[in-house]
């Protein structure tokens, strides 16, 4: 496994990482010892970087996660949880000080942890931007000093969200989902900035939450119908030239030299090995070009209008 620096942070991490998700159950039904199998398979895999939320089935990844974490040594992963983001509606985010901080008091709790190396404001698009910059951040920072977090970063869909906060304010690091994989690499627009400004990089999904698999989206998924289309020619392409399209994408998600991690959620061990040693062989760089070809309407909206690119 390769371990890359997470901009000016003292941060290490593997290049793929563990996604957390799906141990809230929100892909499918997780039998929790195969779930908490899996996070112990990423970690003796090389694996060092965890993500969750309480958002992720409502505090149950986070449960599961403490579960799975209990007994092993607090310095073999860097773990991020994150705040704000509390369901799926505009009316369940709070990014309040109040809120955030008793929110890291919660997920320490669950997660069995003093600190998180990693604490984001969850999807910053769907609340105003100015006050993520007037109460939020500075709130963040206020726990970086105080020693509760070691380091802070926004995570969102939109390029204009993260464009706004960064002008603005000194964050370590932004987690972007869905915007460096095989359907969509508009991430890369942003990275010059990002680099310049040392500001470290997680990239998340790289099978865009289902899409580049054979099982496909689930049915909460954002994406437009045409998106969805593609991804399923997308899919019989890659089966045309027997290879398996999550194999490709999980190839091209992690290529990219600015890119410190690539998180991927799953809850099945197997699958994840598959990714492990997917990740270690070269792309076909053609196929990915063809496939790549096949894509026309790849973003959607998230959050506030004005918070968003289209
Ligand atoms: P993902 O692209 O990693 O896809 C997960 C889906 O792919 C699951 O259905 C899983 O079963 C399937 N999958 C994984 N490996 C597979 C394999 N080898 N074969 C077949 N299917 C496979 O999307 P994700 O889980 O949403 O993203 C990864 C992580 O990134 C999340 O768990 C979360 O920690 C983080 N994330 C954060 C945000 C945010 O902060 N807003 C958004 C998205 C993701």
């Amino acid at each position: 496994m390769e371990y890359n620096k997470l901009g000016k942070t003292d941060l290490s991490l593997s290049k793929l990482s563990y996604g957390a998700s799906p141990l809230g159950n929100v892909f499918q039904n997780v039998d929790e010892s195969v779930g908490i199998k899996t996070v112990h398979t990423a970690l003796d895999h090389g694996i060092n970087h965890i993500d969750c939320s309480p958002y992720y089935g409502l505090t149950k990844a986070e449960t599961v996660l403490g579960k799975a974490l209990k007994g092993i040594n607090r310095d073999r992963y860097v773990l991020s949880s994150k705040a704000g983001r509390y369901g799926p509606e505009m009316s369940d985010f709070d990014m309040s000080e109040k809120r955030i901080r008793a929110s890291l008091d919660e997920s320490l709790m669950r997660l069995g942890v003093d600190e998180l190396d990693i604490f984001y404001l969850h999807d910053i698009e769907f609340v105003d931007i100015d006050f993520v910059l007037s109460e939020s951040l500075p709130c963040l920072e206020a726990l970086k000093k105080e020693g509760r977090i070691r380091y802070f970063g926004v995570t969102g869909y939109p390029m204009q969200s993260f464009k706004k906060v960064i002008e603005h304010y000194d964050i370590d690091c932004i987690l972007s989902y869905c915007r460096y994989a095989l359907h969509d690499n508009s991430l890369t627009e942003l990275i010059p900035e990002l680099v310049k400004k040392e500001i470290g990089i997680i990239n998340a999904s790289p099978t865009a939450m289902g899409l580049l698999t054979h099982r496909g989206a689930p049915n909460w998924h954002p994406a437009n119908k045409s998106l969805i289309d593609d991804c399923q020619k997308a899919v019989a392409l890659c089966d045309k030239h027997g290879v398996n399209i999550t194999e490709l994408a999980m190839q091209f998600a992690v290529n990219h030299e600015a890119i410190s991690s690539t998180l991927v959620g799953t809850a099945n061990p197997n699958n994840l090995l598959k990714n492990l040693n997917w990740i270690e062989n070269k792309p076909n760089q053609a196929l990915i070009e063809e496939v790549r070809t096949l894509f026309s309407n790849q973003v959607w909206r998230s959050g506030k209008p004005e918070n968003n690119d289209i």
